[in-house]
C-alpha cells in the first residue's frame, strides 16, 4: 500500500492528537530553512505511546533541534522522569528550552550543548550504563552506529533504542549512492538485521524508524 497525500490526510485526521504546544511548535519551526529536520507529529505521538507502553522513566535523546521530539517524549514521561537531550547547536535548541519552559516540563529536561558521543561517554563515566528505559538517535548519520554501541549500554536490559531516518526517503536501495550518511545508514541496516544483542522491528512510519529492543 502506497500512502498517498490524501491518504496521509485522512491518517492524521482521524488520529492525530497534537497538543497545542507541540502544533505552536511545528508551526514556528516550519517558518525555519531546516524545518524538515524535525520529526513528523504522527511519530512524536508514536513516541509518546512507547514511552506509556513501556512506563518509561529516564530517556536519552541524540539530536534535538528545535525540540518537537524532545516535547512529545517529556510530556509522556512521568513527573520524576528525566530526559537527557544531546545536541551541538545553541540556537537551535534556544527554541527547544523556551517551549519546554512554556510546557512545563522543563525540570525534566538535561540539555548538554556538545558532541554527542563526548555526552555519552560523560554518562557512561558517571555510571550511568544500563539505566535508560528509552533512546531515540536522531542526530548526524554517519556517527549513528557509534551512537547505537553506546546506547546499547546505556540501555537498560528491555529497554528500547528508535532510530530515525532507517530508509533516507528510499535512497538505501541504491546501491551506488555515494553519500556518505546514505552508506553508513544501509551498513548499519544490514548490521541490525543479525544483530542478537536486540529484538528488531523496521517500520515506515515518517523516514522509517528502526526499534531496538535490548536483550
Ligand atoms: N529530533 C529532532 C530533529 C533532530 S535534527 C526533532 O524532533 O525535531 C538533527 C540534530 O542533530 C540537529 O539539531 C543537529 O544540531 C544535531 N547534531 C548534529 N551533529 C551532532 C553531534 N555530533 N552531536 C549532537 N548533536 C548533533
Ligand atoms: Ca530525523
Amino acid at each position: 500500500m502506497t500512502l498517498t497525500d490524501s491518504l496521509y490526510e485522512y491518517l492524521l485526521a482521524v488520529s492525530l492528537r497534537e497538543p497545542a504546544i507541540l502544533k505552536a511548535l511545528r508551526a514556528e519551526t516550519a517558518q525555519m530553512p531546516t524545518h524538515n529536520m524535525q520529526i513528523s507529529p504522527e511519530q512524536g505521538q508514536f513516541m509518546a505511546l512507547l514511552i506509556e507502553l513501556m512506563s518509561a522513566r529516564k530517556a536519552l535523546e541524540i539530536g534535538v533541534y528545535t525540540g518537537y521530539s524532545s516535547l512529545a517524549v517529556a510530556l509522556a514521561l512521568p513527573t520524576d522522569g528525566k530526559l537527557v537531550a544531546c545536541d551541538i547547536s545553541k540556537e537551535w535548541t534556544a527554541v527547544a528550552q523556551r517551549y519546554w519552559e512554556k510546557a512545563g516540563i522543563a525540570q525534566k529536561i538535561d540539555l548538554h550543548i556538545a558532541p554527542a558521543l563526548t555526552t555519552l561517554d560523560k554518562l557512561l563515566a558517571a555510571g550511568e550504563q544500563e539505566t535508560f528505559d528509552f533512546v531515540f538517535i536522531d542526530a548526524d548519520k554517519a556517527s549513528y552506529d557509534a551512537y547505537y554501541e553506546k546506547a546499547l549500554l546505556l540501555t537498560r536490559k528491555g529497554g528500547l533504542i528508535m532510530l530515525d531516518n532507517m530508509l533516507r526517503k528510499g535512497l538505501v536501495i541504491d546501491a551506488d549512492n555515494q553519500d556518505k550518511s546514505v552508506q553508513a545508514i544501509h551498513q548499519l541496516n544490514q548490521k541490525l538485521h543479525t544483530d542478537d544483542r536486540i529484538t528488531l522491528s523496521l517500520l515506515p512510519i515518517s523516514d522509517g524508524i528502526s526499534l531496538a529492543r535490548k536483550r
